[in-house]
């Protein structure tokens, strides 16, 4: 099979070397004479794992004891509902830099009982910066920002002061990608699909002294339950968490999350790079904020955009769609594409730039 590069938003591009090792053991899981999906998840065979991919997570992203991790289900747009409905009491705040950050603002304004302040908004520069935020001096239950933005491919790299309140981050698209301190953030949440294994597994790292306060929430909404029954109060995605643990591991042994940090700037660099001298295509983010996972980039003709993406599929480079909202093309860089598939796709870029002048 010819060699193809996924450029895909999410799901997204996995290690080689973890799918390899789930094909080996898919039908004898260490050597049981039974799958990783045919698995109870109340076997010790299933503790083992899901023990060791949180303490590997844990390991990876530096994570204190204080904060609880959960393998929970319902993606990303689920933790728009949970962390209201489980951190919310009357004022929440949101800062607003794009299509997920005004989804999880939506679904905050759904609870009748809570005030939701959107503190700053990038859509003045069309969400190619991210906005700086006033002092905040009120009292929030939480300030929530999307640490990067998918569709928009902007990223903090500094965080906002939010003075005394908690932080909450949508890290969904750039967990793992690049460092963060966990604990300038109360909880941080991320849909497993673009960086971690395969679509069904959500993350939430949560600082335990925020939970367990609510009562009657229901069950599977519930941080504290969850927390105090380990992700298993119900049957947990055995197989995404089996996956998950694989990719921590393959991590690790890349250097961890500093060194893929290293490589995804490298990476990114050679695309921004070009695209910067490009008389074809540009790239609208502007330079301090420029997403290392989601490089949206454009021609500024629609029909000479799907000629290059239509070229690109023919090259086995795939995926490069911009997101619906925004048009254009969009490269996605998880830590999972090699360095090769960006100098392969920037050699093809400016193949296909000559050939169109
Ligand atoms: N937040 C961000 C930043 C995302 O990129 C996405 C999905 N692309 C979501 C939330 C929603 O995630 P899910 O599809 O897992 O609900």
């Amino acid at each position: 099979m010819q060699q193809v590069y996924n450029f895909a938003a999410g799901p997204a591009v996995l290690p080689q070397p973890v799918l390899q090792q789930v094909k080996d053991e898919f039908l004898s899981y260490h050597n049981s004479g039974m799958s990783i999906t045919e698995i109870s998840h109340r076997s010790s065979l299933f503790q083992d794992i899901i023990d060791d991919a949180e303490k590997t997570l844990r390991d990876l992203m530096q994570i204190p004891d204080d904060y609880a991790v959960l393998f929970v289900q319902g993606g990303g747009s689920q933790q728009f509902t949970e962390v209201p409905l489980n951190l919310g009491t009357d004022n929440v705040a949101y800062i607003d830099t794009g299509n997920w950050s005004k989804k999880a603002i939506a679904e905050a304004q759904k609870f009748p009982s809570l005030k939701v302040t959107t503190l700053a908004s990038s859509e003045a520069t069309h969400n190619t910066t991210i906005p700086s935020v006033p002092p905040v001096s009120a009292n929030y239950d939480y300030v929530h920002i999307t640490t990067n933005n998918t569709i928009e491919g902007t990223t903090y790299f500094d965080l906002p002061d939010v003075g005394k309140n908690v932080l909450v981050g949508d890290m969904s698209s750039n967990i793992l990608a690049q460092r963060y301190n966990v604990q300038d953030f109360g909880l941080i949440y991320a849909g497993a699909q673009k960086n971690i294994a395969p679509a069904g597994l959500t993350i939430v790292i949560v600082r335990r002294d925020l939970i367990g306060k609510k009562k009657g929430l229901p069950a599977m909404l519930d941080y504290g339950l969850q927390s105090a029954k380990g992700s298993l109060y119900n049957t947990p995605p055995v197989f995404n968490i089996y996956m998950a643990g694989l990719v921590f591991h393959w991590l690790e042994d890349c250097g961890g999350v500093d060194e893929m940090e290293k490589v995804n700037r490298a990476k990114a660099k050679i695309l921004y790079d070009y695209l910067d001298q490009s008389k074809l295509f540009s790239a609208p983010v502007k330079p301090t904020f420029r997403s290392l996972t989601n490089v949206p980039f454009v021609t500024g003709n629609a029909a000479m955009d799907q000629k290059f993406i239509t070229a690109a599929t023919e090259a086995k480079l795939l995926n490069l769609k911009g997101h619906r909202l925004v048009g254009g093309m969009r490269a996605s860089l998880y830590n999972a594409m090699p360095i090769t598939g960006v100098t392969k796709l920037v050699h093809f870029m400016a193949e296909f730039e000559q050939g169109e002048k």
